[in-house]
């Protein structure tokens, strides 16, 4: 398939997916409020538009699994860590988010009544038709997987037309731009050459989801002011990961 690509400014539905370390500014560890600020005023223009958001944010700035099972913790325990730090980065993001004066549910795969509503299918949908930013916390609620994977998990369920995979570059690159002066970005590439070459755009298992339902990625730079806005309106550079 050649790039197919949706016409700018016609997204009616999108997933953000961003690490938790976007939201730790220069910190190293946690949330940084005014970089979480920054990014809540960023989803904000863009639900502006009128666009519907779901939004799916890692733990790796406070826990990631494989850390906790590299120092001996046994792997599933580290990884129902890494979801709840998850829950954290959602409730930060949903409070941000309301200071811009969205309305937003934290919708959780992992059943904690008292702090985010229980994930339902049927629910979240309508949460979006009422143009209310869906937050999907606790990863897909099992171990062994990540984040890049409940976002085109949840991407998919709930009919997104693509996933906006917000990261510290403009798209994927042949090799580290930071390192090397000579990479080259691509414009589109297809889900198998992201895996044959490790491209590291996101895990093995998400770019098989992704593919598997011919749902696009599209990585871009959160880093850039007016970012997300401007490649919803086909502005930017960034790179379209497709079939
Ligand atoms: N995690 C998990 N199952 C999921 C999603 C996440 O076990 O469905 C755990 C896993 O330990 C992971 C951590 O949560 O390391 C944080 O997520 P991730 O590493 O994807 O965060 P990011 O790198 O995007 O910040």
């Amino acid at each position: 398939m050649t790039d197919d690509t949706k016409k700018p400014g016609k997204y009616g539905r999108v997933m953000l997916k961003i690490s938790g370390e976007a939201l730790m500014g220069d910190q190293g560890y946690g949330l940084h409020p005014p970089t979480v600020a920054r990014i809540a005023h960023e989803v904000r223009s863009v639900h502006d538009m009128g666009v519907e958001i779901c939004m799916v944010i890692g733990g790796g700035n406070i826990f990631r699994g494989l850390q906790g099972s590299a120092q001996g913790m046994d792997r599933a325990t580290a990884d129902y860590m890494g979801m709840l730090a998850t829950v954290m980065n959602a409730l930060g993001m949903q409070a941000a988010l309301e200071a811009e004066g969205i309305h937003t549910r934290v919708i959780s795969a992992i059943r904690m009544d008292e702090v985010a509503e229980p994930y339902i299918r049927r629910r979240a949908v309508r949460h979006l038709e009422k143009k209310r930013v869906c937050i999907f916390a606790a990863g897909t609620g099992n171990p062994y997987f990540t984040t890049d994977t409940a976002a085109t998990l949840r991407a998919n369920e709930m009919n997104c037309e693509a996933i906006f995979k917000g990261t510290k570059v403009d798209g994927v690159y042949d090799k580290d731009p930071k390192k090397f002066p000579d990479a080259k970005r691509y414009e589109n590439v297809t889900y198998d050459e992201v895996l044959q070459k490790h491209l590291g755009v996101m895990d093995a298992s998400a770019i098989a989801l992704a593919r598997d339902n011919d749902l696009p990625i599209i990585v871009f730079s959160l880093d850039e002011p007016g970012g997300f806005r401007g490649i919803l309106a086909g502005e930017g550079t960034y790179t379209r990961v497709h079939g």
